[in-house]
Order: structure tokens, then C-alpha cells, then sequence
């Protein structure tokens, strides 16, 4: 058995040079003069195009991609995505504004999520884009608005699979759920779809997030497609667009590696012919969040202290869990992990040591690593966190104790 300790998977996005990280072709202390002030989170355009491109290449020139919104919202990223994707999945009113304000067609965006309100139905419908249908209510509501309005609103049916994705980080389909339509539900929605004269669109299927492991990816998607050729047999209506969702993680803990695209890839090739038989018209699209962006972003802070207490090493920097909620383990880790984390102005040290990086928040929980191996760092040096393009500012609790938001720059 090896003892070897699992160490992360090496950083490969942001280059070094003269031991010192760049993004965008920039070293990380000449951006922190231009941004101003740390903490902030830097996202690197051209990793970005990158990611896509060679995403594009390992999956069959058919299948479309969606970018998920939520994973990362801000306006400028989201517009430099809307030019690189083919559609735009939506949440809520504002990632709607934001997703049409970065000039995607309202015939490439889709609006899910569990709660929608009449007044965010009513604007989907106004503005054209797809209504995902997560409930029955959801369907009657839509189809008044509908009539409300004067326009035939366009819906897929988010289907509640009767599977999930094994070994995903995060589960949202299979068993008993809030999110979609049970699958046995779907047929009797459908006939009522027709019945109202809405513009069907398709299926939305989504059975979980952040897998790392391509043959239960392989395998969802199997399930997926097989639901869809289902589902469709008992429609009155044509199937135009099938999104199955994604399950796509990148590499967070020590001992994960970066997932194979390959298999999967020639997966959905092998069932594009039977898809074109089976559902003639139908788009099929992959949609994801963290995948795309989430290799592309760091978080930076700055070291405020250095501390010895009773022989550890504790940097104290002006970032953390308010910031950063996934990277202090308070985003749904049962086992605290700790991500990649370095010293972003001394990356080839030539000492290192253990040192645990926490922030300002007067509370255990707010911690960015945990005795990691780290280069000796200073008061002023800087922190990076890596794999935080995703899921970083707007999904922490930025108002805890009261310290200033984070800066999120384009680089
Ligand atoms: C959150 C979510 C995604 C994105 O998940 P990632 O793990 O970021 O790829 C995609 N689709 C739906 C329906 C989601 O809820």
C-alpha cells in the first residue's frame, strides 16, 4: 500500500514566470496594483476561449453547449461566454437581464429553477425565451400568462429523471425532488402542453453535478437519451431540443484527477444516429457551469499576519468564507478539503512548510487551507486560491461580519 499523502492535481491553467503566477500575461502583483485593492477574484478570458475551443473538439460537432449561469454571473464573463456558447441557462430574473444584456438571442436562453413567481414567468414569456417547466402549477401558469400576453410562450419540460448520477458531488435528480417533473408525471403534462397551444420546445434533463468519473457520466447520459426516446413516443409533439445536463467537475481535492472527455464524447457520438432516427428534430446540448469556468478563476488575498501559535503556522489574510464559501469547506463538504492553494508571488520557493491560511471572520469556520504545504510567506505576499472561476462571490455570504465584497475583474 502507498503512503504517498494524494496531492492535488497540478495547476496548468496559469503560467510562472520568474516565479511569479500570470493572468492574462500579467504578474499577479502588478494586477493587484491595477485592481486596487485585495481580496478579488481574477477570471482569465483567454482560459476561457481555451476551455471551450477544446471542449468543442472532443465532442461531436452536434451537440450544442450551454453555459449555466449560476455558476458564475458576472456581466462581463457572461458576455464573453454568450460569444463562445450556443445557449444560456438561466436561474432567476436577474441572470435572465444579465444573459440578454450580453446579447445572446432570446432563442438560445432557457430560464429554470423550482420557485419561479408569476412576475418572472410573465417577463420569460415577454422576453421570448424558453420557459423550463418545473411543476403542473408552473404549466397552468404559463399557459394564462401566455394567454395574458398574446403570445404562445415557448416551454420544455424539465423532467425529474428516475435515475441519478452516481458518485456526482451534488445530486439533483432520482428519488423524491423539488427540482423538474417526476418522469411518470411527464406524458399526462404533455398532452396538456398541446391541449393549451404552448411552443414546445423539448426535455430538460438534469441528474447531478461534479462528477469525475466518465463512465458515470457515460452512464447518466445513457439513462438520459433512453428517457428522452421515451418520453417522446408518448408526446403529440415534436421534440426540438434535448439538454441532458452535464455532471462535468473539475479537479477540487487532493487525489482527484482532471476528468477524460474522450469517452464521452465518442459515447454521444455512437448515439447521435439513433437520436436521429428516433427524435428527427431535436437539438441536443450539453449544459454546464463549473466545467467552463471554474479552472479559469482565482481568488486572491493578501497576507495581513503571520502567526505562531503553539507551533503552526497561521497566514491571516484579509480574505476568506465571505468571499469564498466553497474553498472554507461551508458549501456542502461534510469532511473538510482543502483546494489548491499557493503563494502566488513565491511560487518556486525554496522553502516550504506547513501553514493553515485563515481570514478575518471571528469564527473557526473561516479557513482557505488547512496545513497545507506552503512557500514561506510574509505579511504583504499573496494568496491564491486556484479552481475558483465558479460558485466563488455569489455563492457566499458576502454581508458575515460586514467586511468590504470582493473585486471580480475580466483579465
Ligand atoms: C447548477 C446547474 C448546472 C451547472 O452545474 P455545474 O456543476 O456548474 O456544471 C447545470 N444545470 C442545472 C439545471 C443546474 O441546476
Amino acid at each position: 500500500m502507498s503512503t504517498a499523502k494524494p496531492r492535488h492535481a497540478p495547476q496548468i491553467h496559469f503560467p510562472v514566470v520568474d516565479g511569479e503566477l500570470q493572468v492574462g500575461g500579467i504578474p499577479l502583483t502588478r494586477l493587484a496594483q491595477r485592481v486596487g485593492r485585495t481580496p478579488f477574484f481574477a477570471y482569465d478570458r483567454a482560459l476561457c476561449t481555451a476551455r471551450v475551443r477544446e471542449l468543442r473538439t472532443q465532442l461531436p460537432e452536434a451537440v450544442g453547449l450551454h453555459y449555466s449561469v449560476k455558476a458564475n454571473p458576472m456581466p462581463a464573463l457572461v458576455q464573453h461566454l454568450a460569444g463562445l456558447v450556443d445557449g444560456l441557462d438561466v436561474a432567476s430574473s436577474n441572470e435572465l437581464r444579465t444573459a440578454l444584456d450580453a446579447g445572446m438571442a432570446p432563442g438560445h436562453v432557457s430560464f429554470a429553477g423550482p420557485a419561479k413567481t408569476e412576475a418572472e414567468l410573465a417577463q420569460g414569456i415577454a422576453a421570448g425565451v424558453c420557459i423550463n417547466l418545473e411543476s403542473a402549477r408552473e404549466l397552468a401558469c404559463v399557459a394564462r400568462l401566455g394567454d395574458a400576453l398574446g403570445i404562445a410562450p415557448r416551454v420544455a419540460l424539465r423532467i425529474n429523471p428516475d435515475f441519478e448520477l452516481k458518485s456526482s458531488g451534488m445530486r439533483m435528480g432520482g428519488g423524491a425532488k423539488p427540482f423538474g417533473i417526476d418522469a411518470e408525471q411527464a406524458p399526462a403534462l404533455l398532452c396538456q402542453v398541446a391541449s393549451l397551444g404552448l411552443d414546445f420546445q423539448g426535455f430538460h434533463i438534469f441528474s447531478g453535478s461534479q462528477s469525475l468519473r466518465p463512465e458515470a457520466i457515460v452512464e447518466a447520459q445513457s439513462q438520459s437519451l433512453e428517457l428522452a426516446l421515451r418520453l417522446a413516443g408518448d408526446s403529440p409533439l415534436a421534440v426540438r431540443q434535448l439538454n441532458i445536463g452535464s455532471g462535468f467537475g473539475i479537479p477540487y481535492f487532493p487525489g482527484e484527477a482532471r476528468l477524460d472527455i474522450a469517452p464521452i464524447g465518442e459515447q454521444l457520438a455512437g448515439w447521435l444516429p439513433r437520436l436521429q432516427s428516433g427524435l428527427p428534430q431535436a437539438r441536443l446540448a450539453l449544459e454546464m457551469g463549473r466545467y467552463l469556468v471554474g479552472e479559469c478563476g482565482i481568488y486572491v488575498a493578501r497576507v495581513l499576519d503571520r502567526k505562531l501559535s503553539r507551533g503552526e503556522v497561521f497566514l491571516v489574510t484579509d480574505g476568506g468564507m465571505h468571499h469564498h464559501l466553497a474553498a472554507s469547506g461551508n458549501l456542502g463538504q461534510v469532511i473538510r478539503k482543502n483546494y489548491p492553494v499557493a503563494v502566488g508571488n513565491r511560487m518556486n520557493p525554496e522553502q516550504t512548510g506547513p501553514a493553515s491560511v485563515t481570514g478575518p471572520l471571528c469564527t473557526p469556520l473561516d479557513i482557505l487551507a488547512e496545513r497545507l504545504d506552503l512557500a514561506h510567506a510574509e505579511e504583504g505576499d499573496l494568496i491564491v486560491v486556484f479552481q475558483s472561476g465558479a460558485y466563488g462571490p455569489s455563492a457566499s455570504p458576502a454581508n458575515f461580519l460586514g467586511h468590504p465584497a470582493a473585486l471580480e475583474v475580466l483579465v
